[in-house]
């Protein structure tokens, strides 16, 4: 996921673009550039770091013109590096290109580039693009799009310039946003409202495959047969404030919100030909007698969970979970036979950096689990496999935990069947279960009413338990977490199981206990522990598909879908997601940047 803004008008371009990429740094921020229109060629400043590194540089250098694209960017091929930040140009310097999403056949494009003698500058999958479009170019800059469009697999939203044209942006779309504003000054092309609405507000939403050509003057749109196609202009009702988070209050709901997509993104990376799934074939797990899983905060519940399912899948001798921040001194007995797992969404948590440079420096092999590419562990790890969640704004992790989540379900499939203990009838049948996911996540985003109301009536509570048993246990973890981070509220979790040895001296009237039921063997174990604590004046409310508790003043029931008991905490996790939000949003708190608390935590 990255920003992409491109300006044709009467107005300085650089500017423009540079205001733009900061509204859309939300998007990506592992480096930024952008190319203007020059009349003796491109002026190109691309630079790594966040965007204030190219704010310096063009500050040194400035440059202006009427015409030209920017880029913010979150790498998914080829490491965060001047070289490889966008706009890309063609080897002649003709055509320039910002690009947003991911060329999945950029290999044997590039492949077959190369061999007609056309060099490449930069590792990413997007320089293809300028390359092929020079390479399709004979004067027409529409009949080069419809080209380059019919070659390219994946997915994209592009801004293209050529210099033989000093008055034409072009923009085409696939699978990625793309927006095309108008002004009295001049024409924009955005990946998100945000970027031009300082402006106007008003917009064209393009579609896949439609083809805008914008001018000075004005913008027209056309299919991918030539044919002129008519466009309703939009007007924008929101304020910037509210348009950069996509209409919603906050950061976390609007990443809540972007589960389905993101989950079904890092399952398709982990199957068949996805880029994960490469990695995931180099891994004989049979050389290994034992995994650690290592990570902290949420990653750790994450790993908590993946524990269930290595158990029951693999039947492996022997997997541990383990805190980062404890394994890194515990002197672990492990070796060249040990295969330590690594989580972190940003790959530069400094407790896990330290497991892993710890585990390797007793020979064990490390495999990462992280969002960012070019990141420390990204880097060090022997093997890293990444979660598609693009870029998390919010401090309290959402669709990072899910996405990690996904590909620790993947793991645990490939290993079982490589180490032939899951027969392929049945991995057949949990990757159809796996893929069913993102469909049910939407299922539970389309009816939060109950959980937002429900949640308005807890804001009072001083402490909130939240317990499970099993794999329910271990996704209880992660609802409790969200809870304390957001909302201030003070919150455990426990195994059902455990109450009865301590915690249930703390329950008393009213106390809130959240009680998560998947598990459909253990639903009379963990009804009974409910009971339990609402003898005892306590409010249950039940989270789960295992369950037909009867609603009534002390029970109530979030009810969620069906799906293979492995999978449940993926499901579980969102209505506990959204019953934090909804709780920190009553007591109206600072959601997004919870007190303390910071996004990657690089310090011991
Ligand atoms: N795949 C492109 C790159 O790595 C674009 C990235 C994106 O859209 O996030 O440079």
């Amino acid at each position: 996921m990255c920003g992409i803004i491109g300006y044709v008008g009467e107005e300085d371009s650089v500017p423009i673009i540079v205001e733009g990429l900061k509204k859309l740094e939300y998007r990506g921020y592992d480096s930024a550039g952008l190319a203007v229109f020059g009349k003796n060629g491109y002026q190109v400043v691309k630079k790594k770091g966040r965007l204030s590194a190219l704010e310096a540089a063009i500050k040194e250098n400035p440059i202006g013109s009427h015409m030209g694209i920017g880029h913010t960017r979150w790498a998914t091929h080829g490491e965060p590096s001047d070289v490889n930040s966008h706009p890309h140009l063609g080897s002649q310097n003709k055509i320039a290109i910002v690009h947003n999403g991911i060329i999945e056949n950029f290999k044997q494009l590039k492949e077959r580039l190369e061999s007609k003698g056309i060099k490449f500058t930069s590792q990413t999958d997007s320089e293809v693009i300028a390359q092929l479009a020079e390479y399709y170019y004979d004067g027409d800059l529409i009949d080069m799009v419809i080209k380059v469009a019919g070659r390219l697999e994946g997915s994209y939203a592009l801004g293209i310039m050529c210099l033989d044209d000093p008055d034409t942006l072009i923009a085409v779309k696939k699978d990625n946003p793309l927006i095309v504003g108008s002004s009295g000054h001049g024409n924009f092309i955005a990946s998100d409202v945000p970027a031009i609405l300082g402006h106007t507000n008003k917009v064209y939403y393009l579609n896949d495959s439609e083809i805008a050509v914008l001018k000075r003057g004005g913008v027209e749109f056309f299919t991918m047969d030539k044919e002129p196609l008519e466009k309703t202009i939009e007007t924008i009702t929101w304020s910037l404030d509210s348009a950069e988070k996509g209409g919603y209050p906050h950061f976390m709901l609007k990443e809540i919100m972007e589960q389905p997509k993101v989950i079904r993104d890092t399952i398709q990376s982990a199957i068949g030909n996805g880029e994960n799934a490469k990695v995931l074939d180099g891994i004989d797990i049979s050389k290994f007698n034992k995994i650690v899983i290592t990570a902290c905060g949420s990653a750790y519940n994450a790993g908590a969970v993946s524990k269930y399912v290595f158990e029951r899948l693999c039947r492996f001798p022997s997997i541990e979970v383990s805190l980062a921040s404890e394994f890194r001194y515990m002197d672990a007995v492990i070796d060249g036979k040990t295969l330590v797992i690594l989580i972190s969404q940003s790959g530069e948590t400094a407790d896990t950096i330290a497991a892993m440079r710890e585990a390797k420096a007793k020979d064990a092999v490390t495999l990462a689990i992280v969002n960012v590419i070019g990141s420390t562990i990204a880097k060090e790890s022997d093997h890293t496999i990444y979660t598609a969640a693009g870029p998390e704004i919010a401090v309290a992790t959402t669709k990072a935990f899910s996405t990690q989540l996904v590909l620790l379900y993947l793991l645990a499939i490939r290993f079982a069947a490589r180490l032939n203990r899951l027969p392929p009838e049945d991995e057949k049948n949990l990757l159809a279960e796996l893929v069913s996911l993102p469909d049910k996540v939407t299922d539970i985003l389309g009816h939060v009413d109950y959980i937002q109301k429900y949640a308005s009536t807890c804001i009072g509570c001083k402490n909130i338990f939240f317990i499970g048993r099993n794999i329910d246990y271990a996704i209880a973890l992660e609802g409790s977490l969200k809870l304390k981070e957001i909302s201030y509220i003070h919150s455990e979790a426990y195994a059902g199981g455990e109450l009865k040895h301590g915690p249930i001296s703390l329950v008393e009237k009213g106390t809130l206990v959240v009680t998560i039921s998947n598990c459909k063997q253990l639903y009379s174990k963990i009804f009974s522990n409910a009971e339990q604590v609402i003898s005892r004046g306590a409010k249950v409310l039940f989270v789960g598909n295992a369950c037909d508790a009867e609603v009534s003043e002390d029970i109530s029931l979030v009810s969620l879908p069906d799906i293979h008991e492995l999978f449940s905490p993926s499901l579980s996790v969102v209505a506990l997601q959204l019953f934090s939000y909804y709780v920190a949003a009553n007591k109206g708190l600072d959601i997004d940047k919870p007190r303390n608390l910071a996004k990657s935590v690089t310090v011991e």
